[in-house]
């Protein structure tokens, strides 16, 4: 549950001091952030696709980037903070398009990991556009926020007992950055698209019940969530099922059915469908992580090793949703992971429009995880084809873009927001190097990734490992 209590100054005042983290062990007073603050030295990579530029000067000014240029060739004010990057390179903050924002801890756990903004898919309304405003405001510390509020499906309309068009109308005057459907009947997504294209909205979700991807896509949807539902409406012939299979069984569904994806799926039929999708100007938010670590890497050692664990509070382990597995079952998930990567890979090369969206909740270990599987991503796209510089352009412009933040967000230039990762290795040359984090800046306030997790533990304990 989020709590969101009013903040006051005082509160505000303890948290920045609580991550700067300076030294200053004890120390009390309320620390404002800087308002000029001047990175020396590193190489920048700006998010725009140019080439590294080395030994550069990015002088930020109340929470925007004021110039960037050579060193030397920007003048640095007095009084400014000054963080020597020399060795170190410059990416834009991680924005991660799909996630379940339903608990606090998440802030520092995103922050601390480089994930600068995210988007919501699926909170109830009125808790997250209060805590997106908090945010806003500078009362929590946590990524920049946007947000649909809840899914339209069959269910959320029968329970607010309105049409597909009315909830539209309703999220769209509340002012959601978004329309996210789960569940839908031709005439309501034709409804909920005529509504949400009129404020301005796009329209983006699920695709795997009736009517499917392909009409989904015909009628006009804007973006689809999750690379298995395109996969799905590939599928001509159920692959043998069991003869206790349920479909509503969510152990079964994964299982049997999505672990068959890789020899269920027509081929063809996949390529028709990535060509109409990049036709038509819809985008592929594909997920990978969450497949990966809730069946590839299923009941494996290394997936109950990783480190990333430590910062889940034990309320919100949720193992055993699907079942255990072996290794047969992971067999059968490592080709269909195979799958979901080619397809992904297929969509970018025909010049699709892709995002980055890990799914990540506050839930363990079934998925993915707030921030750190934000990395997990970013290496299964380069594991799909992708370059790192592609892969990270993915993750910051595409997704700013998605978001029409792309005046604001998405790069490192002169007048934007000034959201940014110093890293201490090249994510070209190893895109697992976007792991290792220096500092992270949002809004101009410089952040140490370690202090925010020191302080994630102080509040809400540390995990015990195997
Ligand atoms: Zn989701």
């Amino acid at each position: 549950m989020l709590s969101l209590k009013k903040s006051s100054p005082l509160l505000f005042g303890f948290l920045v001091a609580a991550v700067l983290s300076l030294p200053a062990r004890g120390q009390t007073l309320p620390v404002e952030p800087p308002s000029l603050v001047a990175v020396v030295g590193g190489t920048l990579i700006d998010g725009t696709g140019r080439s590294p530029v080395p030994d550069t000067t990015l002088l930020i000014e109340d929470g925007r980037i004021r110039q960037i240029g050579r060193r030397g060739e920007v003048p640095i004010p007095v009084g400014a903070q000054v963080i020597q990057a020399d060795g170190k390179y410059l990416i834009p903050g991680l924005i991660d398009v799909h996630v379940h924002y339903n608990a606090p801890f998440l802030h520092r756990l995103y922050l601390a990991h480089g994930v600068t903004t995210v988007r919501d898919v699926g909170t109830s309304l009125e808790r997250i556009l209060t805590l997106r405003e908090e945010i806003a405001r500078g009362n929590i510390l946590a990524p920049r926020l946007f947000a649909t509020g809840g899914s339209i499906n069959t269910r959320s309309l029968r329970a607010a007992g309105v049409s597909a068009r009315e909830m539209t109308e309703r999220l769209a005057k509340a002012g959601v950055d978004g329309i996210k459907v789960t569940g839908y009947n031709e005439e309501e997504l034709k409804d909920i698209l005529e509504v949400a294209h009129a404020h301005g909205l796009l329209v983006f979700g699920h695709t795997r019940l009736d009517p499917g991807a392909l009409r989904a896509i015909e009628i006009g949807i804007d973006g689809i969530e999750h690379v298995t539902d395109v996969l799905e409406d590939c599928v001509e012939e159920n692959p043998p099922f069991p003869p206790d299979f349920d479909w509503s069984n969510r152990d079964h569904f994964f299982r049997h059915y999505y672990s068959q994806l890789h020899s269920a799926v027509n081929r063809d039929k996949l390529d028709e469908i990535i060509q109409l999708m990049v036709q038509n100007d819809v985008y592929l938010d594909p997920t990978l992580v969450n497949y990966n670590r809730g069946f590839v890497q299923r009941n494996t050692a290394k997936l109950a090793a990783d480190p990333a664990f430590r910062y889940m509070p034990e309320e919100y382990d949720r193992s055993n949703r699907y079942g255990e597995y072996g290794s047969g079952d992971r067999e059968q998930w490592t080709k269909t992971f195979a799958l979901m990567q080619e397809a992904t890979y297929k969509f970018f090369k025909a010049g699709g429009f892709l995002l980055m969206g890990t799914d990540s909740q506050a839930a363990a270990p079934d998925g993915a995880l707030p921030g750190s599987s934000m990395h997990e991503e970013l290496e299964f796209f380069v594991g799909a084809g992708l370059t790192p510089m592609e892969v990270l352009q993915t993750a910051t412009f595409n997704n700013a873009k998605v978001m029409n933040q792309d005046k604001d967000l998405g790069t490192l230039e002169t007048g934007k927001y000034a959201d940014l990762i110093i890293l201490d290795a090249n994510p070209l040359e190893n895109i697992s190097n976007t792991q290792k984090i220096h500092l992270v800046i949002k809004d101009g306030l410089v952040l140490d990734p370690q202090a925010l997790l020191r302080e994630h533990i102080r509040q809400y304990g540390e995990r015990g490992m195997p």
